[in-house]
C-alpha cells in the first residue's frame, strides 16, 4: 500500500467514510490529486496542497454529502469550482448521474478533461451562469439533488439552486457554520419552493485529531418554483430574498 492509500484510508476511516476508502477508489483519488496539482501550477484551482489537507477537506468534505442522495439520484453541484463535490461524488458513487455547474469556463474545461483522464462516465460539466441555465427547460427542475459549497450566503444560493430540483427532491448547502446564515434565509428558502428539513453539524477530524466543524442544510423541494425565479444576478446581490 502506498503512502497516499495509508493516508487516504486513515482520514476516510476516521470521518465514517470507510465504506468508500478501498485501495482502489484510493488510487483514483491518487490520479485526480497529481492531476490537480499539475493544472494548478498554472490555473487557480486550490489553495490547499498538502496531501493531508487535500483528503480532508477537499475529498472527505464533498463526501459527506453523499449519505444524503438516494441511489441512482441525478445531481447538480453548482458553482462546482475545481469539481467539489461533484469529483470526488462522480468517484465514489458510480450510480449517480452528476451535472458540475460553473460560470468558469477554464475551470468546466479542467472537469471534462480530468473526468475523462479518471474513466469517469457519470459526470457532464456545464459552463454558465446558474441563475441564466435555471431558466432553461433542460434544467429547470430536472435534478433529484442539488448541491454547493463554498459559493454564496444560504439567502442567495436558495433563489440559485432550488429551481433546479424537482418537487419531492432536495437541495443541500455545504458549509462551515451556518447559524447566523440560517437565521437570515427564512424567506429565501421558501419562496423559490423549499422548507427547511435539517441542519446537522459535524467535525471532520483531521490525521492531527483536530475538528473542522461543517454544517450541512437538508432542504426540501416542497412545490415548484414560481417562473420570476431566480431573478438576475444583481438583483439577487443587491436584494437577497
Ligand atoms: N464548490 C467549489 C469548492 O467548494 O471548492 C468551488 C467554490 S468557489 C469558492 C465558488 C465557485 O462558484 C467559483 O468557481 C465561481 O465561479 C462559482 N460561482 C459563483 N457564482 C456562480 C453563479 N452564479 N453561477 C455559476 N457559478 C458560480
Amino acid at each position: 500500500m502506498n503512502d497516499f492509500t495509508q493516508k487516504f484510508i486513515s482520514i476516510f476511516s476516521a470521518n465514517f467514510l470507510g465504506r468508500f476508502a478501498d485501495e482502489k477508489t484510493a488510487l483514483c483519488f491518487q490520479a485526480l490529486t497529481e492531476r490537480m496539482l499539475e493544472v494548478n501550477e498554472h490555473m487557480n484551482l486550490t489553495a490547499i496542497t498538502d496531501t493531508d489537507g487535500i483528503i480532508l477537506k477537499h475529498y472527505a468534505d464533498s463526501l459527506t454529502a453523499s449519505e444524503y442522495i438516494p441511489d441512482g439520484a441525478s445531481v447538480i453541484d453548482i458553482g462546482c469550482g475545481a469539481g467539489f463535490p461533484s469529483l470526488p461524488l462522480a468517484i465514489a458513487r458510480p450510480d449517480l448521474h452528476i451535472t458540475a455547474l460553473d460560470s468558469t469556463a477554464k475551470r468546466i474545461n479542467y472537469i471534462s478533461e480530468t473526468a475523462q483522464l479518471l474513466g469517469l462516465g457519470n459526470i457532464t460539466a456545464v459552463s454558465g451562469r446558474a441563475e441564466e441555465l435555471a431558466k432553461n427547460l433542460s434544467y429547470r427542475e430536472k435534478y433529484d439533488f442539488a448541491c454547493a459549497r463554498a459559493v454564496a450566503r444560504l439567502n442567495v444560493l436558495c433563489e440559485l439552486c432550488l429551481p433546479y430540483v424537482k418537487v419531492g427532491g432536495h437541495f443541500l448547502a455545504m458549509k462551515a457554520n451556518a447559524d447566523e446564515e440560517l437565521a437570515e434565509a427564512g424567506n429565501a428558502i421558501s419562496l423559490p419552493g423549499g422548507k427547511l428539513e435539517r441542519a446537522e453539524r459535524i467535525g471532520l477530524i483531521s490525521s492531527g485529531g483536530e475538528a473542522n466543524p461543517r454544517t450541512l442544510i437538508l432542504i426540501k423541494k416542497i412545490s415548484p418554483t414560481p417562473k420570476n425565479y431566480p431573478r438576475n444576478n444583481s438583483q439577487i446581490s443587491k436584494k437577497p430574498l
